[in-house]
């Protein structure tokens, strides 16, 4: 079992300190996550390496408009959970044993994300932060290989091991879930100082998109979106939104999002930041210029045409902001 970080121990129990929750582990215990657990003296990760998920997808599935359109990016995906989301897609992996899977060394899944042409490692599907130690020995490897490293996560994690694995990921797409912390703590398990935090951290960093599952009545009031907006765009108004509609899962059977509640939430969205998309209604999500208004990304489902010419607009030249490298072998899915 490799070496765990991030916990201290405290009389004959162990503190996890990866994330907010802080876990006081009895040997035996697994915490909130269900992916680490301690041992007499020591905190372990039983299902270290263990891969439940691994495919090819468009980097737009991550979602990431800004980062690389239209190339294909080799996706892996690990039991457990930090957060709790009572209307979680992903709830057959998120809360699964920890110890199902496929044992995969770090050097065997670059080979394979090598293999497929993608060049770039997503870390995506449930949470993939609660296996840091893992994602740092991958991300690692993938430098090394040339591959680009992805993080897909609800950015539910503290401020050091934050920085650390931040200051390896190329781009990230964080949940920002709610711009309420009691609904944060009581619905979600979760804390939105941290989230907060995580994000202000991921841009020292990396390229930085964010995603907003819209829920009818949890999290769809107006002047609470157009706060959330607001800080977003206090931070850039460059900065990608991708609001997208809920659909009934795991404990939650309430209704769909309806179209007319999505375009409000764009609206709002969009009077303050300059990439606002909607995900979950099978709508096209064209990269508009913020100057012009020229597509200067086109998207029908997941296939990509980019026009951008050197880093601008080709209609007016304005900067789009992103990671558009003219690498034409890479662009696998474009049309
Ligand atoms: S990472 Fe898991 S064990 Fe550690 S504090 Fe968070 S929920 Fe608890």
């Amino acid at each position: 079992m490799p070496e765990t970080r991030w916990w201290t121990v405290e009389d004959d129990s162990v503190r996890c300190l990866l994330c907010p929750h802080a876990c006081l582990l009895s040997a035996g215990e697994s915490g909130d996550c269900g992916a680490r657990k301690a041992v007499p003296g020591a905190l372990t990760v039983p299902g270290f390496g263990m891969i439940t998920a691994e495919a090819p997808d468009p980097i737009e599935k991550k979602p990431l408009y800004h980062f690389h359109p239209g190339e294909m990016v080799w996706s892996v995906g690990f039991a457990g959970c930090n957060l709790h989301c009572p209307f979680c897609q992903n709830h057959n992996i998120a809360r699964a044993d920890p110890s199902i899977g496929r044992y995969s060394e770090a050097g065997e899944i670059v080979n394979h994300a090598l293999l497929s042409g993608a060049g770039m490692l997503a870390y995506t599907y449930s949470e993939p932060t609660v296996h840091f130690e893992y994602l740092m020995e991958c991300a690692e490897k993938a430098s090394e290989s040339g591959l680009k490293n992805v993080l897909v996560t609800n950015g539910n994690l503290n401020s050091k091991p934050a920085a650390e694995l931040l200051a390896k990921m190329d781009a990230v797409n964080i949940d920002l879930k709610s711009w309420d912390s009691d609904y944060y703590k009581q619905v979600l398990g979760g804390n939105l100082a941290t989230v907060r935090r995580f994000i202000e951290i991921a841009l020292d960093h990396c390229w930085v998109e964010l995603t907003t599952l819209i829920v009818p009545g949890d999290n769809d009031n107006e002047e609470e979106v157009g706060d959330m907006c607001n800080w977003i765009a206090s931070l850039s108004k460059d900065i990608p939104l991708h609001l997208s509609a809920y659909h009934p899962s795991y404990l939650y059977r309430k209704a769909a999002t309806p179209v007319s509640i999505m375009e409000s939430m764009f609206r709002i969205a969009a009077e303050r930041l300059k990439f606002v998309y909607i995900g979950n209604l099978g709508r096209e999500n064209d990269t508009l210029c913020p100057e012009c208004r020229t597509p200067v990304i086109e998207r029908e489902y997941y296939r990509t045409k980019s026009h951008i010419s050197g880093r601008g607009c080709p209609q007016c030249g304005t900067e789009i902001p992103g990671v558009f490298p003219v690498i034409p072998s890479r662009r696998t899915n474009q049309t």
